[in-house]
């Protein structure tokens, strides 16, 4: 595969923050920063190492109120602040009592990254690869998406005043073609699975210079941005780290850069070091991580996606060996659901607790529920879910199963008729 543009040599000028060098994660191969997302020596996918200094709760609680307050934490220039961007991040984090009690949970929290600009988690990571890529001299911000990344790229490539190029399944949500299409930009529906519109997406970034593909070639900056959910996550818990974590997998990045987030806080003394467990939720219409950790495997079998969660719905995922590593680590799993639990999940949520969100959080609440059933999660200890999107964003998914209590005259004789006094 090919490296990205290599025509574009970095200048002394540039800025990227804390960010010192890319380094492999299989071989531990380390280069320069620059627009490169493979390893020279094994073509094992690279990560941002840093040099941190002085980052103190103070100096993060004195920042901006949106992602940008971890900003001496992430791979993007000082003045970040100062470009027009869509400020993602800070979004609630909310104590969700009665969703506890339905499962038999003691303390539950709900991060609702809906909140976003774009309502999902995407505006994160998309933020800190705009803010890279523009730093490194791309002109045109695109990616592959299941539909909530391209969202945010053509969201925040409007906000920047750049040209945008996102490239979907043709079979997407509407709610999310149309939610990509009002922010112009150039925007391609593909005949294919996620895996296809990925793989040319590949392609066309190896032939196409300056475009940044936020999640194929700059991949190891847009990653970064995720570690902000883990961060916000600490911090809002009132500095420390919750004993259990339960995460989406697409591809499997947001949850090994939660547990990396949580690594650094305590490695910054920001936190006090402690035990957590990473349990990773799937879709069993896509559960290839799930099904590796079942079987007790380190590799990740791809699998051809069927599921009415979208947006994580990836056959073949980048970080999956990763997760596997995390979770196990941690003393975690990685479950999944049928799709009538992910829509029995969404209704759960937003009947206990008033939060509505897309199939990705009705995956991540009908596994927080199996998990408990299993024993697998210690009901007794502190636990957070992430409902990481919207779901007036799917809401075919749940169209057949919910509808008005009654339909009737508008007279109180209709009303006392119809018994729902
Ligand atoms: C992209 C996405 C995720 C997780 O993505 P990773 O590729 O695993 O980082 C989770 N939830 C939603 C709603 C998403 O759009
Ligand atoms: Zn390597």
């Amino acid at each position: 595969m090919g490296e990205g543009p290599r025509f574009m040599a970095l200048t002394p000028a540039t800025d990227l923050g804390p960010a010192t060098a890319l380094t492999c994660r299989e071989c531990g191969h380390t280069r320069e920063l620059g627009p490169h997302y493979a390893c020279e020596e094994c073509f094992g996918p690279l990560e941002i190492s840093y040099d941190f200094a002085d980052v103190t709760r103070a100096s993060i609680e004195a920042g901006p109120r949106n992602i940008w307050r971890y900003r001496g934490l992430l791979p993007v220039p000082g003045n970040v602040t100062d470009t027009p961007n869509t400020e993602p991040g800070l979004t609630r984090l909310v104590r969700a009592d009665q969703l506890a009690e339905a499962l038999g949970l003691q303390r539950l929290w709900v991060k609702d990254d809906s909140g976003n600009p774009t309502h999902s988690f995407k505006d994160r990571v998309v933020a800190v690869a705009l803010a890279a890529a523009r730093e490194l001299g791309f002109k045109v911000l695109a990616c592959p998406s299941t539909g909530n990344l391209a969202n945010a790229v053509a969201a925040a490539a409007a906000r920047a005043g750049i040209r945008s190029a996102v490239f979907v399944p043709s079979n997407l949500e509407s709610q999310k073609i149309i939610t990509t299409a009002v922010y112009g930009g150039t925007f391609v529906t593909v005949d294919g699975n996620y895996d296809d519109v990925n793989r040319l997406a590949s392609e066309i970034a190896g032939e196409q210079d300056g475009w940044a593909f936020v999640n194929v070639n700059v991949r190891p900056y847009y990653a970064e941005g995720s570690k902000t959910l883990g961060y916000e996550i600490a911090e809002q818990l009132g500095w420390r780290l919750p004993d259990q974590i339960v995460v989406p997998v697409a591809s499997g990045s947001q949850l090994t850069k939660i547990d990396k987030a949580f690594q650094e806080f305590i490695r910054l003394g920001l936190v006090e070091d402690k035990p957590y467990q990473v349990f990773g939720a799937q879709a069993a219409g896509c559960g290839p991580v799930a099904a590796a950790f079942k079987a007790g495997h380190d590799v990740v079998r791809p699998v051809k996606p069927d599921t009415i969660a979208k947006s994580l719905a990836i056959g073949n995922p980048a970080d999956g060996p990763y997760v596997l590593d995390v979770v196990r680590r941690t003393g975690g799993a990685v479950e999944d659901v049928t799709d009538a639990e992910v829509v029995e999940g969404i209704r759960l949520l937003a009947r206990t607790e008033g939060i509505f969100g897309e199939t990705a959080g009705g995956v991540t609440v009908g596994v927080l529920r199996k998990l408990v059933e299993s024993g697998a999660l210690d009901p007794s200890a502190e636990t957070v879910i992430i409902n990481s999107g919207d779901g007036l964003k799917t809401l075919d998914a749940i169209s057949s199963s919910v509808a008005p209590s009654a339909n009737i005259a508008p007279t109180l004789e209709a009303f006392r008729a119809a018994d729902l006094a």
